[in-house]
């Protein structure tokens, strides 16, 4: 009897060690799927007042004046361009280290990226690497807060402000983040993703957070083909049908199947961001004595870190293997990896269509190196274990 338990217990320590760790999982409960059930089930399924509690929501919680649900954060970054007349002839300073969806929008408009270099060790670009690319051309900066730390924002405000700049964050990574006790979100202009890797997901989704009344008010009517922004009506849950066309616009509204999600997800955030946290820290432990792996350094300005990533750097040069080995090796030990991000101006196509008039030796020396590991709510304190005893066993194989 007490043979088979044995033998039961080795048999089942030996499957988890095979089943796949993916590199992220979003966190779903049964509450989420009874919410989303519920809508379902009643007749009004796109966008309606679900979108509007979970804006409401997104309000408190960020403390910011407005927001506007999206479908996606690249629709908010494609509305904040657009909003922001940006054309042919402007220029938008963006770090090339971020996901390529900014780009793609900047050079769509017909605008031209310009790429600040970024802090080696925290991934971000400064107002250091950003001054010496303002020109009479640039219109508009998009900092990225990374991995769930915060840009330091101030210094780049300033420049804005200065220079007559528009400042647009990418927040993609950054719900629940905190830069000098202040949630991002609570000033200026913000845009969240809901997308399911990220610390929150509605399946698909973005959210444009601004405290300017005017933008807020024309992102609204942009959302939704250009229609007046007090068009709905409250007695058919739907649009008005006698609303009209401002200006022409676009259809990037958030349904209220994915809205309702967004709401429960939200009730939830700091929880699951607190067990990230726990899972990041335990990474940081247990890698302190791990040879050739740098993490990244957290800023001092970071009152409050959401951890939505945990990247990591191999020191390729000493650890005798390239990243993108030492990413497939630990797939066949079963780990799933992630690659926040390869630089956008070293892709094809910005490779064959820009100048390559930029210094970026910290984000080509991090777009060499970067790693991102397994990190999500739902992982037990032994997946972690489990990934720095991998990485171990990949490294000791190929150091010389
Ligand atoms: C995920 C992400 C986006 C895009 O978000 P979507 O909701 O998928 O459009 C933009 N910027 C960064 C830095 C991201 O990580």
């Amino acid at each position: 009897m007490l043979h088979d338990l044995v033998a039961n217990v080795k048999d089942q320590q030996s499957l988890m060690k095979n089943i796949f760790l993916p590199f992220s999982r979003p966190s779903i409960s049964e509450t989420d799927i009874a919410a989303v059930a519920e809508i379902l089930r009643s007749g009004w399924i796109t966008t309606g007042t679900k979108c509007t509690e979970f804006e409401q929501n997104i309000c408190e919680y960020t403390s910011s004046r407005h927001a506007i649900a999206l479908s996606s954060a690249t629709a908010g970054m494609h509305l904040a361009l657009y909003a922001s007349g940006i054309g042919p002839g402007d220029e938008v300073i963006t770090p090339s280290m971020t996901w390529v969806s900014t780009i793609n929008l900047i050079t769509a408009c017909g605008a031209t990226p310009v790429f600040a270099d970024i802090d080696r060790d925290s991934l971000m670009i400064t107002a250091d690497t950003i001054t010496p690319l303002i020109s009479r051309q640039t219109r508009l900066i998009i900092p990225v807060h990374y991995a769930g730390a915060a840009v330091e924002l101030e210094p780049i405000q300033d420049l804005a402000r200065e220079n007559n700049i528009i400042l647009i964050e990418d927040a993609a990574h950054a719900i629940g983040t905190e830069y000098r006790n202040k949630r991002v979100g609570a000033n200026g202009s913000a845009i969240f993703s809901f997308h399911p890797i990220k610390n929150i997901t509605t399946g698909e989704g973005g959210m444009f957070c601004t405290d300017d009344q005017t933008l807020a008010d024309r992102i609204r009517r942009l959302r939704f083909h250009g229609l007046g922004v007090d068009a709905y009506d409250r007695q058919t849950h739907g649009r008005a049908p006698q609303a009209e066309v401002q200006e022409p616009g676009f259809k990037y509204n958030l349904p209220d199947m994915n809205a309702v999600l967004g709401i429960g997800q939200l009730q939830r955030l700091d929880e699951l961001n607190k067990r990230r946290a726990t899972l990041a820290q335990l990474y940081l432990q247990q890698l302190a004595s791990v040879e050739h792996i740098i993490p990244l350094i957290q800023p001092e300005s970071t009152t409050h870190h959401a951890w939505h990533l945990f990247i990591i750097r191999l020191d390729i040069d000493r650890a005798g293997i390239s990243r993108d080995t030492f990413m497939s090796e630990l797939k066949s030990k079963g780990i799933g990896t992630g690659l926040h991000f390869r630089a956008v101006h070293k892709q094809k196509y910005y490779k064959e269509h820009l100048q390559s008039k930029y210094e970026l030796p910290n984000t080509e020396w991090n777009s060499e190196r970067i790693c991102s590991l397994p990190l999500f709510p739902d992982m037990r304190d032994e997946d972690v274990t489990r990934v720095v005893d991998a990485i171990k066993s990949v490294l000791r194989s190929t150091t010389k």
